[in-house]
């Protein structure tokens, strides 16, 4: 169990462009490895992908492994998971993060059982304990319960961590690290998997993620047309929409709005919750925000436990009185 050290993160990248999530995981990589007074590797593959290994030193890493192989230029399970449980194999890290998406739910459940080691899925945090053993912690049942795990007996402890929740550190371009290029002996006749074609679907221009300032809406603005308000009041602050997960469930806005537990998590510097009740869910992907405001007709709804400004009242009356001041104070 000694030989294993340092802490690795999956740097996903999709046509050249790392993923913003493995920059995020880094961050909290690089505060992890500070703790323990280990190095952070960064696992690069793809096809022409060297040239991205400067900038994940510039996020964190230490080292990057990087694999360069033209079976590698798509992503396939078969063909990333052995060439990761090989690196793992030959350079034994104690611990692997991989961000939550598609690539990664996929992907780490194959290493897990290929490496016989555990592996936690959708932590919300992640901490080092006295012992030195990785702390994972993710939310279970629906939200309503924080389980935090420990894989004492196994190397490398793995996670899979949600986009959204960990912080990014600021990019250092001074920074050095080193690059250790990983030649696999990867054959075509070992990824099974056979890629006809790639659709993708047009991109949803709502970027919640990395808005500063969000209006979200709830049931209570009673229907689609209600989301008209909301939309009024995001445009004169320069803010986003967001919006309830009942409302999505409704119809009345799409689901790339949706912000919670199974929609986005968010940390804008303000939101604005506009008839929502303040579900355990829904709080699960927004209590992080900077500052936090509530409009809502009941005193006694949870959203007012966690907002910095409540206001109890109609929201169709007290939306339009806002948007009115802000365009005073704009004018
Ligand atoms: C597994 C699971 C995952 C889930 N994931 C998510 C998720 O990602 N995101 C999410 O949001 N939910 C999620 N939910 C659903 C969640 O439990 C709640 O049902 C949902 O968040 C409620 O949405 P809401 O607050 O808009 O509606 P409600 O709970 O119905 O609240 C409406 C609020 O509007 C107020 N109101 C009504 N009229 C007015 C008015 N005129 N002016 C002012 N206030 C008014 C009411 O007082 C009430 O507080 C999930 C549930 C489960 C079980």
């Amino acid at each position: 169990m000694s030989d294993y050290k340092d802490i690795w993160v999956f740097a996903e990248q999709r046509d050249g462009m790392i993923m913003n999530v493995a920059l995020e995981i880094l961050g909290e990589a690089r505060k992890l490895a500070d703790k323990k007074g280990v190095n952070v590797g960064a696992v690069l593959l793809g096809y022409n992908i060297g040239s991205l290994a400067k900038e994940l030193i510039s996020y964190g890493a230490d080292l990057v492994y990087v694999v360069d192989n033209p079976l590698l230029l798509n992503y396939t399970t078969e063909g990333y998971a052995k060439v990761i449980a090989d690196l793992a194999n030959e350079y034994k890290p104690e611990v692997i993060l991989y961000g939550a998406t598609y690539i990664g739910r996929d992907l780490a459940p194959r290493i897990a059982s290929k490496l016989m080691t555990g592996l936690t899925a959708d932590c919300t945090g992640l901490d080092i304990d006295e012992n030195g053993l990785l702390l994972q912690t993710r939310p279970a049942f629906g939200g309503n319960l924080m389980a935090t795990i420990k894989c004492p007996d196994r190397r490398p402890q793995m996670s899979t961590v949600r986009p959204g929740v960990m912080k990014k550190s600021v990019k250092d371009e001074s920074r050095k690290g080193q690059v250790i290029n990983y030649e696999t002996d990867i054959k075509e006749t070992d990824i099974r998997t056979k890629i006809l074609n790639i659709v993708k679907e047009a991109k949803s221009k709502v970027n919640l993620e990395e808005a500063d300032i969000i209006v979200s809406g709830g049931r209570g603005v009673g229907n689609a047309e209600g989301f008209k308000l909301i939309k009024e009041l995001a445009d004169v602050l320069g803010g986003v929409v967001g919006a309830s997960r009942a409302t999505v469930d409704a119809g009345w806005i799409s689901s790339d709005h949706q912000v919670g537990q199974t929609g986005k998590t968010v940390r804008p510097k303000l939101y604005i919750a506009c008839g929502i009740s303040g579900a355990i869910q829904h709080l699960a992907g927004m209590s992080n925000s900077g500052t936090i405001v509530a409009i809502n007709k009941n005193p006694d709804a949870p959203i007012f436990k966690v907002a910095d400004y409540g206001i109890v009242g109609d929201l169709f009356k007290v939306i339009p009185a806002l948007i009115e001041e802000l365009k005073k104070v704009s004018a």
